[in-house]
């Protein structure tokens, strides 16, 4: 499965730690991230990611595209509901994107736990189905 990781600046501990608790589930799939949250996945976990470009230059937006095709499976986005981003629309774009083509969202830790839980048991495999894979 196609999996896209973003987090927000002061989310960015929290994503990288989470990388390593769910490393070796994250291994068995292709990762995709913006800019920043992938190199500090990649440098800390050793994770193979395809990074984008950093979320105000336009990395939502890069998921988002992918997400229109539907190439993306899930999305594991850790915001930081507590500091204005530059690149608010781009953001609501991406989660109203998630919206269009059902593709499941976390915008926490707690529920990012529940979805790779899913995955570890086989329950997001009719995404498969879904995007003709
Ligand atoms: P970044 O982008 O991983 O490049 O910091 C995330 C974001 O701010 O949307």
């Amino acid at each position: 499965m196609n999996i896209a990781l973003i987090a927000h600046d002061k989310k960015k501990n929290d994503i990288v730690r989470f990388a390593t608790a769910y490393k070796n589930t994250l291994a068995m799939h292709q990762l995709y991230a913006t800019g920043t949250t992938g190199l500090r996945i990649q440098e800390e976990t050793g994770l193979d990611i395809h990074r984008f470009q950093s979320g105000p230059m336009g990395g939502d937006q890069q998921i988002g595209a992918m997400i229109a095709q539907n190439k993306m499976d899930v999305v594991l986005f850790f915001r930081d509901p507590l500091t204005a981003q530059p690149h608010e629309p781009d953001i609501n774009a991406l989660i109203r994107l998630c919206d269009v083509y059902a593709v499941p969202l976390a915008t926490n830790m707690g529920t990012a736990e529940v979805i790779v839980m899913g995955l570890e048991r086989g329950d997001l495999s009719w995404r498969e189905i879904v995007s003709g894979e």
